[in-house]
C-alpha cells in the first residue's frame, strides 16, 4: 500500500444551478438557486489509477433534461486528465459513488477500466422508478445514457476496492449510492459523492435542532440521514460532489489541511443512529 504516494486531484466538469430549498437543504430557502460544480475526482495511488465518477454531460444536453448548466470553460474528465499528464487508457478502475446522469458522462473513454458500480444502483440505473427517468437518462426520453452497454463489476457493502481504497454504502440520495474511503498521509478521505452535497450538510441545522443539515433531494430521508452519520463516523476530510470549496485547492490532501473532528457531539442537535 502507498499510503505516502496517494493523491486526490478533483476535476470540475462544469455548473448545475441548484435549488437551496428543494435540493441543498432540507427546509433551506426554497426559490432561490444557487450555482454548484460538479465535479469527479482522479485518485493516483502510485499503483492504481483511479477515476471516481465522470462528470457532467454536456451544457445542452443538461440544460434539456436536468438543470439549467454552464461548463464555463470545464472540459470534459478525460481532457481535464490529459492536462494533468494522464492519458484517460491508462485508468485501470471507475468507481462510480451513483449512476446519475452528472456523474457517468464520458465514462466509455476509460475504455482500459474496470467500472464498479453497486449491485442495488445498476439494477434502479437501468429500471429506475418514473420519478428518476431523468436522473439515469432513460431510453423512455428518448436518450442513452452514458452507462448502456458497459459491463459493470457489481460490489455491494464495505468493500476494499484496492490497498487504500475501498467503498462503503451511503444510500438515501439513491438507493445504491455509495461513498469512497481513499487511505491518505492526512488521514482517511471520503469522497462523497451525492450522499452530501456540500461541506455545509454535516454541519447543524441549530434553529431546528438537527445534528445535519441534510440535503432535500433524498429517495430516503432515513438512509440518507444514516448515511450522513455513517460518513462523520468514518471520514477524517470530505469531497463533496458539488461543493465549490473543493476547487480551493488543486490536489488533496495538502499542506496544513484541516481535519474534521469524527462524529463530534453538539449540545442541542443529537445523534440519530447508535454505534461510534
Ligand atoms: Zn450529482
Amino acid at each position: 500500500m502507498s499510503v505516502e504516494k496517494t493523491r486526490i486531484y478533483p476535476i470540475n466538469t462544469g455548473w448545475l444551478e441548484g435549488d437551496l430549498g428543494t435540493y441543498i437543504f432540507w427546509k433551506g430557502k426554497a426559490g432561490e438557486k444557487i450555482w454548484n460544480p460538479t465535479l469527479c475526482f482522479y485518485v493516483d495511488t502510485g499503483e492504481h489509477k483511479i477515476m471516481v465518477d465522470t462528470g457532467l454531460s454536456d451544457e445542452a444536453r443538461a440544460t434539456k433534461y436536468h438543470h439549467k448548466c454552464q461548463k464555463r470553460g470545464c472540459v470534459e474528465s478525460p481532457e481535464a486528465l490529459r492536462r494533468l499528464g494522464v492519458d484517460p487508457a491508462e485508468i485501470d478502475i471507475v468507481l462510480f459513488t451513483h449512476l446519475h446522469w452528472d456523474h457517468v458522462q464520458c465514462m466509455k473513454e476509460f475504455k482500459n477500466a474496470r467500472y464498479i458500480c453497486t449491485q442495488t444502483e445498476l439494477m434502479w440505473a437501468h429500471n429506475p422508478l418514473p420519478l428518476y427517468y431523468r436522473s439515469y437518462e432513460s431510453p423512455v426520453l428518448g436518450i442513452e445514457a452514458p452507462f448502456i452497454g458497459c459491463h459493470f463489476e457489481l460490489v455491494e457493502g464495505d468493500t476494499e476496492i484496492v490497498p487504500g481504497v475501498s467503498v462503503f454504502p451511503t444510500p438515501g440520495h439513491c438507493p445504491g449510492h455509495q461513498a469512497v474511503t481513499v487511505k491518505t498521509v492526512a488521514g482517511d478521505i471520503v469522497i462523497a459523492g451525492d450522499a452530501i452535497f456540500q461541506w455545509r450538510n454535516m454541519e447543524p441545522n441549530m434553529e431546528e435542532k438537527w445534528r445535519y443539515w441534510v440535503p432535500a433531494r433524498f429517495v430516503s430521508s432515513i438512509d440518507g440521514w444514516r448515511s450522513v452519520e455513517e460518513m462523520d463516523k468514518r471520514a477524517d476530510f470530505i469531497l463533496p460532489t458539488h461543493e465549490e470549496g473543493v476547487l480551493a485547492h488543486p490536489v488533496y490532501p495538502y499542506e496544513g489541511m484541516p481535519l474534521r473532528e469524527r462524529r463530534k457531539p453538539i449540545r442541542g442537535a443529537s445523534f440519530f443512529f447508535g454505534g461510534n
